[in-house]
């Protein structure tokens, strides 16, 4: 159960540069949430060891990184600074759609230029009209000629103000159903964005998620060939409930870290004395190698979808990655809370090494990030089509 610094890639070398990417995301991370502020630094580590365009095929400049590397590299990152994990994992959520859906065609032209600049994919899927549904849009793109418009009046897009693309949600064309949507790239230079909300909040500060009216002018051909449903399912879902959780397992990494050092401490202070927050930290490690386990299994499951060349999700594929969302969500929670029950009056301090405030804040996040009551509601009516 190691945070990841050493990880190896799945063919057993290491992931260059990401241990320097983890150092410098750790050396900024009490800055980056105090200040709510892009940690810069770890972007810029990333791209400097051209983690950005792992996952992107080979073909096209990318590395074909395999999903169980980047939760390696998102886990790593989590332990470190979760603000600069969760970037990385909202990113690579993107970069896989790509990976899958623009390597060919009219836009693999801009898929190579992303790999080739380590470009910064971010996305807005959530709409001001309607909220955390994701599956439905008001906004439409507008086509003319060679030419697409769309305007959106996003609550929440994440580092928006720092990344080279957005990856924007919108109904086909204004005829269109709320449900008929696309998927439409669009690029920082063609893009203007008019803020419409402040990110003061209590965790994952270094996102940087305030609203914003999204404007963008591009090129026909930035809108993925494929339905959004289609993306949504056999990428973005998967994608990022396995990214994003293990982001929060790197959380649980620094939380029980954190209360290793503490009992460690106690323990030289008690001098052979029983020490009952061994015993809690023993109980720790249950909730955190479950954790852990949980996270593997759907990596590992997610990595198999991928390499099956499966078109389509399995009913019981889309149930095991809402319940690793549902799961993991809370698990952080679990570690993060008896970590700190642990740790005792240092944790609660926000000055003292062993605090655990950001952590603690932090792991409040994941159970928001697609709200877990409307996971709740997808999968209680998958279940009934679920015929095991
Ligand atoms: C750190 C962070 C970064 C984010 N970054 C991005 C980003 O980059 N791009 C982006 O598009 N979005 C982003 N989001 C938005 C996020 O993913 C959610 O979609 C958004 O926060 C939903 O808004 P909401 O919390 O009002 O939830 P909603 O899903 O609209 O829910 C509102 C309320 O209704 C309840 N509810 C909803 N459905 C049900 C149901 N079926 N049964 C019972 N209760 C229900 C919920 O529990 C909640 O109380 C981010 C969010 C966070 C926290």
């Amino acid at each position: 159960m190691n945070g990841g610094v050493n990880a190896s890639t799945s063919d057993g070398t290491s992931i260059p540069g990401l241990a320097e990417a983890v150092r410098a995301a750790a050396a900024a991370a009490g800055d980056v949430d105090r200040m709510a502020r892009f940690p810069h630094e770890a972007v810029e580590a990333l791209k400097d060891a051209r983690l950005l365009s792992s996952s992107l095929p080979v073909g096209i400049g990318g590395r074909s990184f395999r999903v169980s590397d980047l939760a390696k590299v998102a886990r790593g990152l989590g332990s470190a600074c979760s603000s600069a994990g969760m970037v990385f994992a909202m990113h690579h959520t993107q970069a896989l759609t790509l990976a899958r859906h623009g390597a060919s065609g009219p836009i693999a032209d801009l898929t190579a230029s992303i790999a080739a600049n380590e470009s910064l994919l971010a996305s807005a899927t959530t709409e001001i009209t309607t909220g955390g549904d994701i599956g439905s849009s008001s906004c439409a793109v507008l086509t003319d000629g060679d030419e697409v418009t769309l305007e959106k009046n996003a609550p929440v897009i994440s580092y928006a103000e720092y990344a080279d693309y957005i990856c924007a949600t919108a109904r086909r064309g204004p005829d269109s159903a709320a449900s008929d949507q696309v998927l439409l790239v669009c690029p920082a230079g063609s893009t203007s964005l008019e803020r419409t909300g402040t990110w003061d909040v209590l965790g994952f500060r270094g996102t940087c998620s305030p609203g914003y009216l999204l404007s963008t002018k591009t090129l026909r051909s930035h809108v993925l060939p494929v339905d959004y449903a289609t993306i949504a399912a056999g990428t973005m879902l998967p994608a990022s409930h396995t990214l994003w959780a293990s982001v929060w397992l790197g959380i649980a990494d620094a939380a029980v870290t954190k209360a290793r050092q503490a009992v460690r401490q106690a323990a030289r202070k008690a001098d052979g004395k029983p020490l009952p927050q061994a015993a809690k930290l023993a109980d720790l490690t249950v909730v955190h190698q479950n954790f852990e386990s949980t996270v593997t299994a759907g990596v590992m499951r997610y990595e198999a979808f991928i390499e099956s060349g499966s078109v389509e999700p399995t009913i019981g594929f889309t149930i095991a990655m809402n319940n690793l969302k549902l799961a993991a969500s809370t698990a952080v929670i679990e570690v993060v809370a008896n970590a700190l029950a642990l740790i005792g009056i240092n944790g609660y301090r926000e000055d003292h090494q062993l605090s655990m405030g950001r952590l603690l804040r932090d792991s409040y996040g994941p159970q928001l990030m697609v709200s877990n009551d409307r996971i709740r509601q997808n999968n209680s009516q998958l279940v009934l089509a679920y015929r095991g």
